[in-house]
């Protein structure tokens, strides 16, 4: 009988590859499988977590209080100035609303956030039974948006319509309505929008700090440490420099199309992914600044030579453990593999909530024979690969956390809830001193999985 057996349903057996083994072929981007209890968020969290970091708004979820569970608490994108985002307001939909509407609840709760909080927009958030009961967001939003004078930003995002990709479509939309309506003059030819990072741990600031020591000016941080004013006049910049493809790389397309900015794709985890990020950035604005290209170099060398030595030490002591990946957008699995490899670990599982074909198909490319490659994984496969592979340490999010402790496995957080930043050069350092804690903390060789190996070499009392 195969490893497999019993660990894959046979609906998903396409959504997972043993590099090697047989050509590569696999199938993403479809809906999870009924009942498989799958790692991925709704479409609604999708639209959460791109929105929610914009600081100056209210972000009001239309739903019964369950769906509001996603809050700053396990999401901790940091502002430097308003904190509206830290408030989580929901209508609290109750058996009474899902039977004659919402609608009325929705306007005078908007009327009364916009009145207390005195916001500069206001996303309301659809959840499944505002598509079910059918409540005319869009409407609302109108009424409330012209009696308060503020943008009121309807964002479809029912949470059964689609997976979590959608979510992200809806944020994008809802976000380019704001785009284009702000005064642009006076903004420097060297400008650009960060797209897709969310100031976890305030990892924006540290990547603003590289690309102002470059010459360039940032318009708009889309979405961390976001306001809505700089959105607003996003579209007076001169390239979207796009992390986390999957969740705001639509935006830029919406952008590209309507006001013909250029976008580039980076990652901003790993040394070589941040070094060729600002390569990348420095080689389009050449043409305008000759000198970008030199500072920019110097400015890699300058980090490099920090970090190299420290990194070197966590090097010998981790080369030859194991390493297994499960997070939500397949661009930081790509700049994670990577990242192990300078840490002369191997990664023997990784995986994505969102990948693409052509994700998947650059982590067949980049990944060592035998590396289990899945897509919208769950508790059962994941559980199963991890013990199969023996692995030292697992990367995710708050879903796999408990995978991890559960089989007695160490766990590094790279998801929203994350403390230290691990973004940029000295992200890679806080990134390679929390592996090494964790995986040579003298603590596993007491779990079980470890122990019954020690008890059957007669090495335990
Ligand atoms: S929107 Fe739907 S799927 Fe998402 S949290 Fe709410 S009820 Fe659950």
């Amino acid at each position: 009988m195969s490893h497999d057996a019993h660990s894959i349903f046979e609906e998903r057996k396409d959504q997972v590859l043993r590099k090697g083994e047989k050509p590569y072929r696999m199938t993403c981007d479809k809906d999870s499988l009924a009942g498989a209890v799958s790692q991925r968020a709704c479409v609604f969290c999708g639209s959460r977590v791109v929105l929610y970091p914009i600081a100056d708004a209210v972000h009001l979820v239309h739903g019964p209080i369950g769906c509001a569970a996603y809050t700053w608490d396990i999401r901790g994108a940091l502002s430097s100035g308003p904190e509206l985002h830290r408030l989580s307001f929901s209508t609290d939909l109750q058996e009474k609303d899902v039977i004659f509407g919402g609608e009325e609840k929705l306007t005078k709760a908007l009327v009364e956030l916009i009145d207390r909080h005195d916001p500069k927009a206001a996303f309301v958030y659809s959840t499944c039974i505002v598509g079910i009961i059918g409540d005319d967001l869009e409407a609302v939003c109108r009424k409330v948006a012209r009696e308060k004078n503020i943008p009121v930003i309807p964002v479809q995002s029912e949470g059964f319509k689609g997976n979590k990709r959608a979510g992200y479509h809806a944020a994008c939309k809802a976000m380019f309505q704001l785009v284009g309506t702000g005064d642009i003059q006076g903004l420097s030819p060297l400008s650009i929008n960060i797209l897709g990072d969310f100031n976890l741990a305030g990892e924006i600031w540290i990547i603003r700090e590289y690309f102002q020591r470059m010459g360039i000016r940032v318009i708009a941080n889309i979405t961390g440490d976001g306001r809505v004013d700089d959105l607003r006049r996003a579209h007076g910049a001169a390239l979207n420099v796009v992390q986390c493809a999957g969740s705001t790389m639509d935006l830029a397309q919406m952008m590209e199309e309507k006001f013909g900015i250029p976008s580039l794709r980076v990652s901003y985890f790993g040394v070589e992914d941040m070094a060729e990020s600002l390569y990348s950035v420095a080689r389009f604005f050449e043409n305008h600044d000759p000198q970008i290209m030199e500072r920019t170099r110097q400015l890699v060398r300058d980090e490099l030579s920090i970090l190299y030595p420290r990194l070197q030490e966590y090097r010998k002591a981790l080369t030859g453990k194991k390493a297994a990946i499960y997070v939500g957008g397949a661009f930081k699995a790509f700049s994670l593999v990577k990242a192990f490899r300078l840490l002369g670990m191997s990664v023997v599982l990784v995986g994505s909530q969102t990948g693409t074909e052509q994700d998947y198909r650059e982590l067949h490319e980049i990944t060592d024979d035998g590396t289990i490659i899945v897509d919208d994984s769950n508790p059962l496969e994941l559980s199963s690969f991890l013990k199969e592979k023996d692995v030292d340490i697992f990367v995710g999010g708050v879903k796999e956390r408990p995978i991890a402790y559960k089989l007695g496995v160490g766990f590094c957080d790279h998801n929203h809830e994350r403390k230290e930043p691990l973004e940029g050069f000295i992200g890679m350092l806080n990134f390679a001193r929390e592996v090494h804690t964790s995986v040579m903390s003298p603590v596993w060789r007491f779990v079980p999985r470890r122990t019954r190996a020690l008890g059957a070499a007669g090495l335990m009392g």
